[in-house]
């Protein structure tokens, strides 16, 4: 099949709505990664989102809707305290998980389970095609299953070329990490999966709402405690180098380096971190210039944002070097560095902590 990359434009909107309504899938843009894109009632573009990404059937999909859409379509009930955070947060990187209408959710879409989880994008590129079909539109991250998810359309290319017909191009992402999962479904509200909005945000709405036990873990692995969101127990965004998420310092970071030099041969080495860490770096170990490739996460002088804007094209990058042993700078876990540290800690073979 051939892959065709298109900005977004009324011709372009016109063979998605097509495509979409023959079953097959669209990559497209939202402010949190690129999705791939099916019609929520179509069971054949449904197959193959699982099939294109290769995602285990019991990962279930969000479905993306635009402003005026009418939700009891697709839920048969607004949980308590949702349509606050609506409100506040939507049109925005905020899922809400609710109980699903059966008559028109299938169980394909949701792994089996009665609930569904739903988002209203900002993004500009993702309200003009989900305005201009109408169509509610399930779409997980447009990588391949288990890869860091795409923040460009380039990503999704190399992920998807020759599986799908058509990526929307609408530009790189603007935040960089998939979106906050929200469950009012329970007596305690709860946040699933950490994203662009953040706990403190949440908080200022519902003040008891409180993070899945499984995702406060810092330990990416522990089977002891299953997280409520079936995707959460997944290995995620990994790249296919060994990279080592640290508390340690940059000289300390430098240090390690040097030692791997000395006694690991044929590796190639790297560091994802912000440009004020490798400066660090390169004052205690100046040598290591040269020797060992650095992925730059931006300043620390900006902000976390811009970090989480960062993150995947970085994972992705130590793929494009074939570092085969690298070291990751871990942030603090406040704000949307819980989301940040939630995806590097997936991302990683090995964490040290302090
Ligand atoms: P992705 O679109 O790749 O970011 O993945 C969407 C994630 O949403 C899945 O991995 C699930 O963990 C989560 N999710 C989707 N539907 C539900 C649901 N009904 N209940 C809990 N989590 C869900
Ligand atoms: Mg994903």
């Amino acid at each position: 099949m051939n892959t065709q990359i298109k900005k977004i434009t009324p011709e372009s909107l016109e063979m998605a709505k097509n495509l979409l309504l023959e079953g097959q899938v669209v990559a497209f843009p939202t402010e949190t990664v690129y999705g791939l894109g099916a019609y929520a009632y179509s069971q054949e573009g449904i197959a193959r989102i699982y099939e294109a990404k290769g995602r285990p059937s019991d990962n279930p999909l969000i479905v993306h809707i635009a402003p005026n859409f009418d939700l009891s379509q697709i839920a048969r009930e607004v949980p308590e305290g949702a349509k606050a955070l609506m409100e506040r947060f939507w049109p925005g990187p905020m899922t809400l998980i609710m109980p699903k209408n059966r008559e028109t959710i299938a169980d394909t879409v949701t792994g089996g389970l009665d609930t569904v989880a739903i988002r209203m994008p900002s993004d500009p590129s993702a309200m003009a095609l989900l305005s201009y079909t109408g169509m509610p539109i399930v779409a997980p991250s447009a990588n391949t299953s288990g890869r860091p998810s795409p923040t460009s359309a380039m990503h999704v290319y190399e992920d998807m070329q020759g599986k799908i017909p058509l990526i929307l191009d609408g530009g790189s992402c603007q935040v960089g990490v998939e979106s906050t999962i929200v469950d009012l479904t329970d007596e305690k509200p709860l946040v699933l999966r950490p994203g662009g909005i953040t706990l403190e945000m949440l908080r200022e709405v519902i003040p008891e709402i409180d993070l899945d036990p499984a995702v406060k873990q810092v330990r990416s692995v522990d089977a002891s405690v299953v997280p409520k969101a079936p995707g959460m127990k997944y290995r995620h965004y990994a790249p296919k180098g060994y990279l080592i998420l640290t508390q340690e310092t940059p000289e300390e970071v430098a240090r390690d380096l040097e030692e791997d030099l000395q006694t690991i041969s044929g590796d190639k080495l790297g560091v994802i971190a912000t440009d004020e860490f490798w400066q660090e770096m390169l004052k205690a170990a100046p040598q290591l210039e040269g020797q060992v490739a650095m992925i730059s996460l931006g300043s620390r002088r900006d902000d976390m944002e811009t970090v989480a804007k960062r993150l995947f094209a970085a994972l992705r990058q130590a793929d494009e070097l074939t570092l085969s042993r690298f070291y990751g700078e871990a942030f603090s876990r406040e704000g949307v560095g819980e989301a940040v540290m939630n995806r590097f800690r997936k991302a990683s073979s090995e964490w040290r902590e302090r």
